[in-house]
């Protein structure tokens, strides 16, 4: 299909981009990579007005050293995330992710401001930013400010952000000594996740999980508070896995606790699959997160 008609105003700057939504409210829509707009355009199920092209603003661009902290730019493109030196060096678990997503088209048009900004659950950069407790940097009329990634992703793409808001940075903390790992369910390679699970787990000194533990099985036990389990595509938004957390923190091992995986969770049935299908995955899916981050 065709969009509606709209007009178009190509930023030169955040600023820029921040006045012209200031002036057109929700007529207006920032277009980033436009791989997620776009779709919805061609089907009418978004007619902006205008449509104000961030996708050239190379101020936003960037990973940059920040401290305990990594700040990525929300014009940051997946595949260049997928190969950045800092990313991959201080949080590889979302280094890793960014390459899990669709095929190389759309990793080279697609921005994590987009991915973050549409709230779509079936994406994979939001549960790994849950996990990361990462923070988003927004700018709008009233000046900046800070949301955490947990209170960002409020409901089937519906986030934090204001119409006149414009997404500037996302904050994600250094994870050295961390284990991690995200695995995602798609019947094939370019496919959005049925399921997808991330792992984040403390290595302890001495302990099961400690530096010196060079594999797992279903037996392991994790002390508590040393796992943070999240989901893709479980809900409506990206959904903490508290009460596999809860478990692994009571002494319960791997497999027993990856067990709770669906639990307080409301999957969609889809042609990817049916919500019972869903809930008998995410414990497969989380059991192997776990192994594998406890095995890095
Ligand atoms: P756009 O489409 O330009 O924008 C998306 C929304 O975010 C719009 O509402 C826009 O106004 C808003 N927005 C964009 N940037 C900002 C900002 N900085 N501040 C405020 N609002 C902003 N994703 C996955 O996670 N996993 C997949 O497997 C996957 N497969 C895909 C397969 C295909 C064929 C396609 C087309 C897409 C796929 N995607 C997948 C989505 C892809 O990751 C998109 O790139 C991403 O969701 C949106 O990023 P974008 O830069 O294209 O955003």
């Amino acid at each position: 299909m065709i969009p509606a008609a709209f007009d178009y105003e190509l930023a030169s700057s955040a600023d820029h981009a921040l006045d012209l939504l200031g002036q057109h409210g929700d007529e207006a829509k920032l277009l980033a990579g436009g791989h997620s707009l776009l779709p919805l355009m061609r089907i009418r199920l978004a007619a902006p007005g205008l449509l104000v092209d961030i996708g050239r603003l190379s101020e936003l661009a960037y990973v940059r050293d920040a401290g305990d902290q990594l700040a990525v730019g929300a014009l940051t493109r997946h595949e260049t995330l997928h190969f950045d030196d800092l990313l991959n060096q201080h949080c590889p678990i979302l280094a890793h992710t960014v390459g899990e997503i669709g095929d190389p088209q759309v990793r080279h048009r697609g921005t994590i401001g987009g991915s973050v900004a549409h709230g779509d659950p079936a994406a994979d950069v939001p549960a790994v930013l849950v996990a990361l407790g990462a923070t988003m940097v927004v700018r709008g009329q009233q000046g900046q400010r800070e949301i955490a990634a947990g209170d960002f992703f409020q409901g089937l793409f519906t986030t934090a952000l204001e119409d006149t808001e414009l997404l500037t940075e996302i904050r994600v903390p250094k994870t050295s000594g961390m284990g991690w790992s995200y695995q995602k369910f798609n019947p094939r390679a370019q496919d959005w996740a049925v399921v997808g699970a991330a792992a984040l787990v403390r290595r302890t000194n001495g302990g099961p999980t400690g530096p010196s533990h060079t594999g797992t099985d279903h037996r392991t036990v994790l002390g508590a508070g040393t796992a943070v389990v999240t989901l893709t595509n479980m809900g409506e938004r990206p959904i903490r896995a508290t009460a596999v957390e809860q478990a692994l923190a009571s002494g319960a091992d791997l497999a027993t606790a990856s067990q709770e995986a669906a639990q307080g969770t409301n999957p969609p049935s889809d042609p990817l699959g049916s919500a019972e299908y869903r809930r008998g995955l995410a414990p497969v899916l989380v059991r192997r997160a776990l192994e594998e981050a406890l095995s890095r």
